[in-house]
């Protein structure tokens, strides 16, 4: 039986994070890392493409949190003690600079994520952390005051712990025999599968501010629509399936969205394509493509619309019209299935919300039991809010750990 001062169980960003958190506050701690891989921070290393999208620039508590579909009220308090400012000066005072993209994520300017996983490995050396590798822990048991883990080979005991083994059926498992709750995983952020005669022959056409609803639900967004091979993905398409993540697994992937390309009202859309009418009425419809859209997304709208070919705008009757501006301003599209976005699998679910204390994200079950990252029922859209929701949580849990 080997004794510490603190059990981190996972060494991923946010068991890592937390790590070098508590020793930088009190050195005096013996740490320990507990991580079932043969190396640690995998998913930090492949993700946002190999560059590790590490945070966003977005510096208001109160816009950040609008990222998080799950989360957003009890971030809010978190993230006032540890933003996005702080991750960035966190990380540069270790040498580590970022640099922000057009649509505001934050990378290493190195480009690679390696950067960040060297900056953990060396903090944790410098700080004399152990991190024990091929260490999968099988149970969490409180015993006379300390808690006992137990791996496959060893068992460890120590006064406080961290769970920070972010989204891992088995653990919520073993976390469920301490009493907490966990609330069932289902995939978020995930593009739709669309078969339709519309978009088959234009993958990669982009229209840049278009509105989605899930008909027949309150489920909305709003932002870029990319069509692909398969269908659809582009932020308005990620945003509804994080959003919607519990009511579109209980859809079992299968139902109907209606898009409105050009953020228009169906009638204010009538009025302009009869004065197009008018105004283009020499014109062909098909080689006019209006409201800014791609012409090739046009042509399949009006195509749809029962307009043909060498259709002229004066050619067109009453019902054409409202058929263009109902694909325009409407457009039914069945989805039936689901891709994963680049290999980025976010899980919703977790550790019920209502059982941490997010001044401390100490468990409200029990003492000296903190947990920090994916393990607890968060999770944000694609922007490198997912790190931040770590970051913050095992930052504040270190403070605490420490005293
Ligand atoms: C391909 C991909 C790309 C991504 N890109 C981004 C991005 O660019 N920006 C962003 O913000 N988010 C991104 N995400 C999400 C982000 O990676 C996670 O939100 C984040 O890693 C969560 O950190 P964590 O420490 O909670 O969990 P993890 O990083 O998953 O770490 C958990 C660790 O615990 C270990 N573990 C599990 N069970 C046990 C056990 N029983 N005993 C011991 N150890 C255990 C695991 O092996 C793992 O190392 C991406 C995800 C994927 C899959």
């Amino acid at each position: 039986m080997k004794q510490k001062d603190v059990l981190i169980i996972g060494g991923g960003a946010a068991g890592f994070f937390a790590a070098i958190n508590i020793a930088v506050q009190n050195p005096k701690l013996k740490i320990t890392i507990l991580e079932k891989a043969k190396e640690g921070l995998q998913k930090v290393k492949i993700s946002g493409g190999g560059r590790c999208n590490v945070t966003h620039a977005e510096f208001i508590p109160q816009d950040l949190v609008l990222n998080y579909p799950r989360g957003e009220k009890e971030l809010l308090g978190p993230f006032h003690q540890f933003m996005t400012g702080d991750t960035i000066a966190w990380f540069e005072e270790r040498g580590v600079a970022l640099k922000i993209e057009e649509d505001g994520r934050m990378f290493p300017e190195s480009n690679t994520s390696q950067t960040i996983i060297d900056c953990f490995l060396n903090e944790t050396k410098k700080h004399q952390i152990e991190v024990l590798y091929s260490q999968t822990v099988k149970s969490i048991l409180k015993e006379e005051g300390l808690w006992n883990i137990k791996t496959q080979d060893e068992v460890f005991i120590a006064p406080k712990i961290l769970v920070a083994t972010g989204s891992s059926p088995k653990m919520w498992k073993v976390l469920e025999t301490l009493n907490h709750s966990v609330i069932p995983p289902v995939p978020s952020l995930f593009t739709f599968n669309i078969k339709d005669d519309r978009i088959k022959d234009i993958p990669g056409v982009v229209a840049q501010n278009v509105e989605i609803q899930v008909v027949g639900t309150e489920l909305f967004s709003e932002g870029p629509l990319l069509i692909t091979h398969v269908g659809m993905s582009a932020p308005s398409i990620l945003k509804l399936s994080a959003f919607g993540a519990l009511q579109l697994a209980k859809l079992d992937y299968k139902f109907t969205i209606a898009v409105n390309f050009i953020k228009m009202d169906y009638q204010d859309c009538l009025a302009t394509l009869k004065d197009l009418k008018l105004s283009l009425a020499k014109k062909t419809v098909l080689k006019a493509p209006q409201f800014d859209l791609p012409k090739r997304l046009w042509k399949q709208l009006v195509l749809a619309s029962v307009i043909q070919d060498d259709n002229r705008w004066a050619d067109l009757n009453k019902n054409q019209l409202e058929a263009l501006a109902a694909q325009l301003t409407k457009a039914h599209f069945k989805v039936d299935g689901k891709s994963t976005f680049k290999d980025e699998f976010v899980t919703a679910g977790g550790i019920d919300l209502k059982e941490i204390n997010f001044k401390t994200f100490e468990s409200k079950l029990h003492a000296n039991l903190y947990f920090a990252g994916e393990v607890i029922n968060v999770d944000a859209i694609t922007g490198g809010f997912n790190f931040q929701n770590a970051w913050t949580g095992a930052f504040i849990a270190s403070q605490y750990i420490s005293k």
